[in-house]
This record gives structure tokens, C-alpha cells and sequence, in this order.
């Protein structure tokens, strides 16, 4: 680290491209990010362009805080570390004595996606407190237990073969907004005369960027899938060859497809029949063809099964084995972290809590008590009053004069309003850290681009420094940041094969497989246990592809999806400052909602005051929000995850967001 120069790393934020970033620093700030070009990044992101305002943002937390005011009230004064420290760690024991270790709930997710800040030395603190551990389900748990099932997380179709595909499907995945890069490789196929089609309730491309637009209604792609397969099946499409040589449970799939028709699928989906035909009828046609699928079709009842029906897709058609043909989800089956290797084995086998359900959790008025209740939440790489279903329960859990809250963060988001305690957090470029990326095959290691802003510190030297103090003895906790780089990223295998050292040293390693990118079912393979598809897997549960209709009183499905602008909640200091719903414009006419006017978004479950955009981007029978806003976006200060149920799925109890339905009229009426 200089007081001044340009530090190349990797963006460790949730996205699945790990771009080469360029850190310019002057006399120890950073004055800019940018693409590192040498390093294969040709651009980057505005979000992480503007990096440097959440750096030095007046909402920075500095120095570790004490709630000086009631719970909420966002007063807190300034303690040292030694006082803080002191303090949490005498609470957790307390807790733990009083309450059993079951008592303490941490609660994280996606706000650093590296290997050193999620998983690693919080989980071994949690463990030998005996804390409750969490079920990490608001995003990603459907496909990645189905594609697991399925596949055994076989890597990935690399972005950079897209331009050989000759059809390219993205399914509920918006690259505009989160994986930018992949949308140079999208023009480039079509320039090569591919068809390109999206399949999402919101036309996220401009007049002329793609040759199909199917925005299928929330909830609905089990039924278009189906009603593709179906066809596929009646006109002798499918590659029996493969089939029967590569894959298990056609019948199961084939007999429940039966059941959709292209015009039964498309009424449900709310599409033109024609279109879904035209899109089953190209897939058929074109060779190489690739699925893109996102999360966006995983965030609601039918979720996982959808997933299943869709990453079927390149089995049924045969479209394995040549480069640019397959199926894209997260690429992170290509890379393994044995983290046992570095911490050593170590036993977790506490109550698992759903983090879905975090208000259930903690509101004295949900029905069936928690025994231990939890009495210490301890919130990290997370924000969920902006990220969780069920807003208003989550508030008031955290208003509990006997819960003791501590969060460890960057700035003052909605969720550290609430805690007894804040803790500055580092962020990624004044911090160590391992970036493997679950899009492009590259992975990073992370080393400070300049010295921590005021009092920061990494989780691992939080959690190190908590677990000293409550005398426990591994030698992890005594390892600096450096070391603990260097360990992990020996305990990394890319590809196969070992990390290079470069990756300990805070260097980039693009990686393959066997010298070459993933082919699969070339040099990638199912990593089921036969090598097979599993195209019915168990964890579908007992009905594999049934469909749920969605029931609801109110009219319009309320997607709340990635956008450009934050990255989860991440970025929603500085980046939405207004919080818009965006509705088609029949949906408008009829409720006399023109853009800019006040409205309410309502349900049974809350309402969300803010401003209204009408555009022929999202189509009818559809309110679109932005995800992870910040409750200062909203004229009432409720925000999307107010609107969101806290159900949980039949798969991996994963969250339903794209289940909520709501009702929008003006505020003025
Ligand atoms: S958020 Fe994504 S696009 Fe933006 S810099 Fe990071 S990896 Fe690149």
C-alpha cells in the first residue's frame, strides 16, 4: 500500500463478474475506480465507478458506536474498539449462560461475496459460541440446490463463448443490470446472426437489441417451460439419443409437461401463444444454443420447479458438447474453497434459522414463541430491514428492549439504526479478502488499496479479536488478514487444479479446465453420482413440476428486481433517491396514475408511499420496484420488503418475493 498510485484489484460485490479493477489513490484516498484493462476489463460498472462516494460518504461509520438514544432513534456516541469489544463479548456470554448459545443469531448474507469475509472466521466464532446457525435462503437456494440435483453444479457455458451460440435464451436474468459483460457478448452473437431471446416481465433491452421479448407474468415460467417440452416431446424433437444414454426421470418430467399446452401455458403466462411457440421452435432449430438463467424466475412459489424445467432445456435438446452450447446458472461449481483444510474441521450442529423469516423471529407478536427466544443478533455483510421479507415485523423485532443488536458495517444503512452497537467495516479496498467469481472464471486476491477509513476493521479482525477475548484457542484467530489470504487461497482449487500463488499475493488467475473453457459434457461433466442428468431429482420434493397458482385479492404481481443502481441494498446511501414503481401504461390509465404523481402500493401485508413511472418496459398486470432501497427513498419510509411475503418454499425454504401482490392507486385520492 502507497499514499499514492493505482492499485489493481477485484470487485468482491455480488455480481457474477469479477472484474480487474484500477484503484487510483492520491496522498492515501482513493480519487477514482476504473477498469484494469491490462488485466481483461474493458469497463466497468457505475455503481463501483462511484465507488469512492460510499468510501467517504457522510454516513461513513468511523469509529465503534454505543445506542445513546432510544432503539431507532439513530443516536449513538463514539467508544473505543477495547470498550466495545469488551462490552459485546460480556452480552454474548451473558446471553449465552442465561439463554443457551441457541440464543445468539449472526445474520449475513451477499454484502461481500468473498471467501475471507462470509463463512470463514465468523462461522468458526459462531460455532464455538454454540450460536443458532442460519439458513441463507433470499437468494440463490432454489437453483443452486436444483442445479446441485440435477447437474451436481457442473460449470458453466464461459460467457466469453456466447458469441458461437446461435440461439441464446436469457431467462430471468436482467445483464443490463447486474452482469454488464455479458451484454457485449449478446451483440456480438447477434452481429453473427444469432437469435437472441430474453424471457422476463420487463423488457430490459432497447428497440432492436434482441429478436424475442416473452415477458412471462411472475410465477409463470414452470408453465411456458413445460408447454416447450411438451411440444418438443408430441413432434419428436427431443434427442432420444442422449437421453437415454445421459440421463435419468424423462418420464417424470415428459408426464407432468403433458399437462401444458403452448395456448393453456401462454393464457397462465400471459404471453401470445405464437411467441412461445417461435421461441421453442428456434431452440430446436439453432445449434449451438444456450440458456442464460438468472435468480429473477426462482423468487416466488413455482420457483425451483421452473428452474428445473429450464435447466432441463439443453438435455432434452441435445445441446451439450460443442463450445457456446449448454446452460449457464453460477459458474461457482468450478472452483471448490476447502475450507476445512484451512480452519480445520469443526462442529456446527445448532438449530438452523430460517433468515426469511427474521421477523417471525423476532417479533414478540408473532404467534409460536422461539425457545430460546433470541436475545443477540449479531448482523454482518447484511442489511435486512432493506433485503428481507417482512419489513414491518423485522422493525419491530428490532425495537425489543431485550434483544441486543450489534452490526458491523460501512455506513449507517436502515438496519444499523436499530443496533446497540455499530462497528466500522472496512470495505474491499481498504481490506484483504478472496474473490472466486460465480460468473467469469477468474478469481482475485484482495489486498488494501489504502489504509482503513477511521477506526474500520475486516470481519476477520472483528470476529479474531471477539474470540480472543471469550478465550477461544484456534490458531485461526490469531492469523493476520496476509496470512489468512495466503492459507486460502492454497486451500482454493480453480478448475481442478490448485490456485496459483498469485491469488495469495492479492494477484488475478483466469483459470479453465484442462487448459481450455468449459465444455459441457466434453471437458465438464454432471457431477451426479452416475455422471448422469438427474431431470426428476428428489430435491424437487414429491410432486416434481407441479404448479401453484398464485392467490391474491390484489391485482398486480410486484417484482422487485436488481437494478443498475444498487447491488442488493448496497449503494442505497447515495443511489435511489427517490423511490419509483414503474407500471404499464394500461395499468396506469385505469387507475388515473400518471409519472411523477404520489401513489400508495398496498397489500394486506403493508404499504409503500412513493412515486410512480409509467413505461411500456414492464408490462401489464406488473408493478416493478427496485430491490434493496433504502427507507429514506420512501415518502412513508417502507420500502418493497414491506410488501413481501415472509413465506418459504417447498425447496431449500427459500424466499418468495415475486409472490406479493399489490394494489396501487394516488396518494390524493
Ligand atoms: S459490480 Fe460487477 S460489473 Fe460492477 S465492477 Fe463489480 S464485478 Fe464489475
Amino acid at each position: 500500500m502507497s499514499s499514492s498510485g493505482t492499485h489493481v484489484t477485484t470487485c468482491v460485490l455480488d455480481c457474477p463478474d469479477g472484474c480487474a479493477l484500477a484503484v487510483e489513490v492520491v496522498d492515501g484516498r482513493v480519487a477514482r475506480v476504473g477498469p484494469a484493462v491490462a488485466e481483461g476489463t474493458e469497463f466497468i460498472c457505475a455503481k463501483v465507478a462511484g465507488f469512492a462516494r460510499r468510501l467517504y460518504h457522510e454516513e461513513r461509520i468511523l469509529h465503534p458506536l454505543r445506542r445513546s438514544g432510544v432503539k431507532g432513534g439513530g443516536h449513538f456516541a463514539v467508544v473505543s474498539w477495547d470498550e466495545a469489544l469488551r462490552e459485546i463479548a460480556d452480552r454474548l456470554l451473558e446471553v449465552r449462560e442465561t439463554w443457551g448459545g441457541e440464543a445468539i443469531l449472526p445474520y449475513h448474507y451477499g454484502g461481500s461475496n468473498g471467501k475471507l469475509t462470509e463463512e470463514l472466521l465468523d462461522d468458526l466464532f459462531f460455532a464455538r459460541l454454540g450460536a443458532s446457525r442460519l439458513a441463507k435462503t433470499i437468494c440463490a437456494v432454489p437453483a443452486t440446490e436444483v442445479a446441485t440435483g440435477m447437474y451436481g453444479k457442473m460449470p458453466g457455458v464461459a460467457f466469453e463463448d456466447y458469441p458461437r451460440a446461435k440461439c441464446i435464451v436469457v431467462w430471468g436474468a436482467n445483464p443490463r443490470g447486474s452482469n454488464i459483460h455479458l451484454v457485449p457478448h449478446l451483440r456480438a452473437a447477434r452481429e453473427r446472426g444469432a437469435f437472441v431471446a430474453t424471457v422476463d416481465p420487463r423488457d430490459n433491452f432497447g428497440p432492436g437489441e434482441v429478436d424475442l421479448h416473452l415477458p412471462v407474468l411472475p410465477g409463470q415460467d414452470l408453465p411456458v417451460a413445460l408447454a416447450m417440452i411438451d411440444r418438443w416431446r408430441q413432434r419428436g424433437e427431443l434427442d432420444a439419443a442422449f437421453l437415454r444414454a445421459s440421463s435419468h426421470g424423462l418420464e417424470t418430467l415428459l408426464e407432468r409437461a403433458s399437462d401444458w399446452t403452448p395456448e393453456r401455458a401462454a393464457a397462465v403466462a400471459g404471453v401470445p401463444a405464437r411467441d412461445l411457440v417461435r421461441l421453442a421452435d428456434r431452440l430446436v432449430e439453432l445449434s449451438p444454443a444456450v440458456v442464460r438463467c438468472g435468480w429473477g424466475l426462482e423468487r416466488n412459489r413455482n420457483g425451483a420447479q421452473a428452474i428445473a424445467a429450464v435447466l432441463a432445456i439443453p438435455a432434452l435438446l441435445g445441446k451439450f458438447g460443442v463450445r457456446g452450447g449448454g446452460y449457464t446458472l453460477s459458474n461457482n461449481g468450478g472452483s471448490r474453497f476447502r475450507r476445512e483444510a484451512l480452519l480445520g474441521p469443526f462442529d456446527w450442529q445448532t438449530r438452523r434459522l430460517n433468515m426469511t423469516q427474521l421477523g417471525r423471529l423476532l417479533d414478540p407478536t408473532a404467534g409460536e414463541p422461539l425457545s430460546p427466544p433470541v436475545k443477540a443478533l449479531f448482523v454482518y455483510n447484511a442489511n435486512p430491514v432493506a433485503s428481507t421479507p417482512g419489513q414491518a415485523r423485522i422493525e419491530r423485532g428490532l425495537a425489543r428492549d431485550d434483544l441486543f443488536t450489534v452490526v458491523h458495517e460501512q455506513v449507517m444503512t436502515d438496519t444499523a439504526r436499530w443496533a446497540d452497537f455499530v462497528l466500522p467495516a472496512t470495505t474491499f479496498v481498504e481490506g484483504t479478502d478472496l474473490r472466486v467469481s460465480y460468473g467469469d472464471y477468474v478469481a482475485g486476491g484482495i489486498r488494501p488499496a489504502i489504509a482503513p477509513v477511521g477506526e474500520a476493521r475486516t470481519n476477520m479482525q472483528l470476529f479474531a479479536a471477539l474470540a480472543r477475548r471469550l478465550g477461544m484457542l484456534d490458531p485461526a484467530f490469531s492469523w493476520s488478514d496476509e496470512e489468512l489470504l495466503r492459507r486460502a487461497a492454497a486451500a482454493v482449487e480453480l478448475g481442478g487444479g490448485p490456485a496459483g500463488a498469485e491469488v495469495g499475493r492479492g494477484g488475478r488467475q483466469r483459470y479453465g479446465f484442462r487448459g481450455s473453457p468449459p465444455v459441457q459434457f466434453v471437458n465438464v461433466r454432471p457431477q451426479t453420482p452416475d455422471g448422469k442428468v438427474q431431470l426428476a431429482p428428489p430435491v424437487l420434493g414429491p410432486e416434481p413440476y407441479a404448479w401453484r397458482e398464485p392467490a391474491s385479492r390484489f391485482p398486480l404481481a410486484l417484482v422487485t428486481a436488481a437494478s443498475s443502481r444498487l447491488i442488493n441494498s448496497t449503494f442505497g446511501e447515495t443511489s435511489v433517491d427517490t423511490l419509483t414503481v414503474s407500471v404499464h401504461p394500461d395499468d396506469a390509465a385505469r387507475r388515473g396514475l400518471v409519472t411523477g404523481a404520489a401513489v400508495k402500493v398496498a397489500n394486506d401485508l403493508g404499504e409503500v408511499h412513493c412515486r410512480v413511472r409509467v413505461s411500456t418496459k414492464v408490462r401489464p398486470g406488473v408493478a416493478w420496484m427496485p430491490k434493496g432501497a433504502w427507507k429514506r427513498s420512501s415518502l412513508n419510509g417502507a420500502t418493497s420488503t414491506a410488501l413481501c411475503p415472509d413465506d418459504a418454499q417447498v425447496v431449500g425454504d427459500a424466499a418468495c418475493f415475486n409472490d406479493a401482490r399489490v394494489e396501487i392507486e394516488l396518494l390524493s385520492a
